[in-house]
Formats: C-alpha cells, sequence, structure tokens
C-alpha cells in the first residue's frame, strides 16, 4: 500500500460497509435488544440499504464530494438522533477533505478527529457513557499515537481498527449513562454496547480502504 488512500478506494469501502451493516442487521438488533429497544440493527440496515441504492451517483467523485453525499443520505434515511449523529460525522469528515483525490495519514487524522468532535457536539455523551463514542474516541487516539510515531499508513490503519475494537469492547464493562439504555442503570453491565458496535462496521470499512 502506498501512503495515500484514493477516493476510489474509500468507494469501494462503502460498498462493502453497506454489505456488512445488512449482514449484521439481526447481530444489531440483538445487541439492542438485550439494554433497549431492539431496533438498531433495523436503524442501520434501513439506512446502509438506501445508501446501496444512491452510491453510484457518487463513483469518480472527490473524497469530500463522496462522503459529503453519504452524510446527506444518513441524515435523511435514518430516524432521530442516529441519522443525526451518523449523519454528522460524515458531514464533518467530508468537511475536511473538500475537493481532494487522495488523502494521506495526516489527513486521515485530521477527518477522524473532525468526525469525533462531530459525535460529541450532537449527542453530548463523554467517553464511558457506553456509545458509539467508546469506539470512535479510541480509534481515534490510536491513530493520533501512530501518526505521532511516525508509523506508515497502513501501520497507523491496523491500529486504529484495533482502537476502535477495544473501544467496542470496553462498552461491556460500562453502566449506560446517556440515551435508551441508561433507563437500566447497572443492568447495562456486561452487555456490549449496540451502537459502539456499528460505529466499529463504520471503522473498520475505513481502515480497510486501504488494503
Ligand atoms: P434508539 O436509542 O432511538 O432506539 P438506536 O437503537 O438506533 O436508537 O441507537 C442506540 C445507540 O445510540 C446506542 O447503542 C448508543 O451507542 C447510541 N447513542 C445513544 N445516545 C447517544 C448520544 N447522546 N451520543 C452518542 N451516541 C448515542
Ligand atoms: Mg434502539
Amino acid at each position: 500500500m502506498g501512503d495515500k488512500i484514493t477516493a476510489a478506494q474509500i468507494y469501494r469501502a462503502m460498498e462493502s460497509l453497506c454489505d456488512s451493516m445488512e449482514l449484521n442487521k439481526e447481530y444489531l438488533s440483538d445487541l439492542d435488544g438485550a439494554i433497549g429497544d431492539g431496533d438498531h440493527g433495523v436503524n442501520m440496515a434501513k439506512c446502509f440499504r438506501e445508501l446501496k441504492k444512491r452510491l453510484p451517483e457518487s463513483q469518480g467523485r472527490d473524497i469530500g464530494t463522496l462522503l459529503k453525499n453519504i452524510g446527506l443520505v444518513v441524515l435523511n434515511s435514518v430516524g432521530g438522533a442516529m441519522g443525526a449523529l451518523y449523519g454528522t460525522f460524515f458531514l464533518r469528515l467530508a468537511q475536511e477533505c473538500g475537493g481532494k483525490e487522495e488523502i494521506d495519514l495526516d489527513g486521515w487524522v485530521r477527518m477522524f478527529k473532525a468526525g469525533e468532535k462531530g459525535i460529541r457536539d450532537i449527542g453530548k455523551a463523554n467517553v464511558g457513557d457506553k456509545t458509539m463514542l467508546d469506539t470512535l474516541a479510541a480509534a481515534v487516539q490510536a491513530l493520533e499515537q501512530s501518526a505521532g510515531q511516525g508509523e506508515s499508513l497502513g501501520e497507523a490503519l491496523k491500529h486504529f481498527e484495533e482502537g476502535a475494537r477495544k473501544g467496542m469492547e470496553s462498552t461491556k464493562d460500562m453502566i449506560a449513562r446517556i440515551g435508551r439504555a441508561s433507563r437500566l442503570g447497572e443492568r447495562t453491565i456486561g452487555h456490549q454496547d449496540a451502537g459502539a458496535t456499528s460505529c466499529y462496521f463504520i471503522l473498520k470499512a475505513f481502515a480497510q480502504a486501504g488494503s
């Protein structure tokens, strides 16, 4: 792999993300069912099915346009908080790479820091509240550390994915402090958060854009 990721690679990664959300629909709804209302997989699959239909409109476009178009579909096709959270995430990524055909590690760090800030701005959750932010913040932290140590883009993306997975797994031991699951308090311990899991699938797809 080179030291840059192209718009075509990100496009292909987003196509496979649509398939992985569909494949994991029941898994995500089962996770949500344990401590929420059991609709997370349905919400995500509906959104990414719509995205699969709309993606070809963005084929061959620059990274900023591709991610902006994805953000708009997500914003408009998932009801409630999830559309706003993930929609804003993609739109903030897009803002960091307007007009770019390829992106290097520094650009990748800027993108995902902006995406994390977007989720924080909209959701007002903190790390440790047992949400998607736990996955995203851990991934961004690992990425920044990799970039700081001068790792190659390929190594940094591997650590980005590992950080996301650890962040997702860390939600298992947490008490939900925000959103629907927070009503169950300590009974949420032992269950991995559904949103943290869908966020892992999204970040894993981005990490695989480089492979
Ligand atoms: P709902 O809670 O309306 O049923 P979903 O089931 O689709 O929506 O999504 C639930 C997920 O949303 C949770 O697992 C959690 O990760 C995430 N979440 C809830 N509230 C917030 C928030 N304020 N900030 C970030 N993520 C949140
Ligand atoms: Mg739900």
